[in-house]
């Protein structure tokens, strides 16, 4: 039986409606920006396989240490066990970090480091107040995850609305910009008092639709929290490791979130990982002699060394020169193809965040997830050996940062022509 047969035996897919789906390609191998199929057929990762890819797959230096930190330590319990990768990770990932980060909290996902920035924020106000804050204020269009506490603290769309009744109260605000700001700052001086913290997708949303805001704009958003006490959490899941253009997106800011969520790129898409670091402000809340005031929280996995390891490596990579140099390159060829393509009929916008650009394509009525447009765009470059997944009628490119100019300008021809076919 082929891959494909066996696989529709025993598998239920992410994100996948199960009765007619397209068909799943098999994958034995991946180089560089390449994947490719059992056939040998080459495909182009331009989405860095949902987000995670920075460095190419299968990198040397990273399947090096990861193989070395296998033989060595595979994984410890980390409650009341450390180790050196763990520790190293957390010394050299806080400075690379905007403002004053303290502590390193680990788990295993960008849905589980959501859920334990808002964990450390309810928890904050339940260790230093008698009448304790419990709501949050997020962007309507967000995405921070699909545990509970991530999916309510999300946009609400069709993918949270058979769990509507259960998620919990959120105070949803639209996009900052120079009409809204000042009704914005109003919004969050009036709810002060009740407001335990605000959680936002720095300068760009990302399964939202690749939405993006001005960093003036959220600094004002942070200042106005901060006036209140109000505590703020950058989610870098996605935005992070060099994906906008610098480390951090939140580099952008003059102001300094509380509490940064990082996953995805962190082991340059090798493993699962996640990372909650917070400021010493949140930090030394939870010390006391009071057992009741530790977060009781831990994954099995937490801080698994192999994927510390990963991290190390991954970051071994971010920090090279030549890496910088690769994600500016991305950024000034995704500039001068959009300058040719805006104002195009067919495309409703174009935008560009460092490494991801943004083309949405005009449709007809429905604009959602669900539109047919979505699998024609799809299926259009799967053929063609590019890896592309519209969100809705929004085309993305987010690609690792090796990717050649000579693949990229591939990208971009057949893009031009599933703008005359399509
Ligand atoms: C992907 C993503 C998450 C969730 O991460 P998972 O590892 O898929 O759980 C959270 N926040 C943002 C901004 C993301 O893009």
């Amino acid at each position: 039986m082929s891959l494909i047969n066996r696989d529709a035996q025993v598998i239920w897919h992410p994100y996948t409606q199960m009765k007619n789906h397209l068909p799943h390609v098999p994958i034995v191998r991946g180089e560089g920006v390449y994947l490719f199929d059992e056939k040998g057929k080459k495909y182009i990762d331009a989405v860095s396989s949902w987000w995670v890819n920075i460095h190419g797959h299968a990198h040397p230096h990273i399947a090096a240490k990861v193989a070395e930190q296998l033989n060595t330590l595979e994984h410890v319990i980390f409650a009341g066990f450390t180790h050196e990768p763990a520790v190293r990770l957390a010394e050299r990932l806080l400075p690379l970090l905007p403002g004053v980060q303290k502590k390193v909290f680990y788990s295993d996902n960008g849905s589980t480091a959501v859920e334990v920035a808002l964990k450390m924020c309810l928890q904050y106000w339940v260790n230093t107040t008698k009448e304790p804050r419990t709501k949050i204020i997020a962007f309507k269009d967000a995405y921070h995850g699909d545990t509970f506490g991530a999916m309510s603290v999300s946009g609400r769309s069709i993918f949270t609305e058979p769990f509507s009744p259960l998620l919990f109260d959120v105070e949803f605000v639209e996009l900052p910009n120079a009409q809204n700001i000042e009704q914005l700052k109003s919004k969050i001086n009036y709810l002060s008092n009740e407001v335990a913290c605000f959680i936002f997708e720095p300068m760009v949303l990302g399964a939202g639709g690749m939405l993006m805001y001005e960093a003036i704009y959220l600094d004002q958003l942070i200042e106005t929290c901060q006036k209140h006490g109000i505590l703020t959490i950058a989610d870098e899941v996605m935005t992070g490791f060099g994906r906008t253009g610098k480390y951090f997106s939140t580099e952008a800011l003059q102001t300094e979130p509380d509490i940064f969520c990082l996953s995805k790129g962190l082991t340059g898409g090798t493993m699962p990982l996640g990372v909650t670091t917070c400021n010493s402000k949140i930090f030394n809340a939870f010390l006391s002699d009071d057992k009741l005031k530790t977060l009781y929280h831990g994954h099995s996995f937490t801080a698994n060394p192999v994927a510390c390891a990963a991290a190390l490596a991954s970051l071994d990579i971010l920090l090279q020169p030549e890496t910088l140099q690769n994600i500016k390159r991305i950024e000034s060829r995704h500039q001068v193809f959009s300058e040719s393509i805006i104002g195009h009929p067919k495309l409703k916008n174009v935008r560009q965040n460092g490494t991801i650009l943004v083309m949405e394509w005009q449709t007809e009525g429905d604009t959602s997830y669900l539109n047919g447009l979505r699998d024609r765009l799809y299926l259009y470059f799967l053929e063609r050996g590019i890896i592309l997944r519209p969100l809705g009628n929004i085309l993305y490119i987010l690609p690792p940062y090796v990717i050649s100019d000579e693949d990229l300008a591939y990208i971009y021809q057949n893009i031009l022509t599933a703008l005359e076919e399509i």
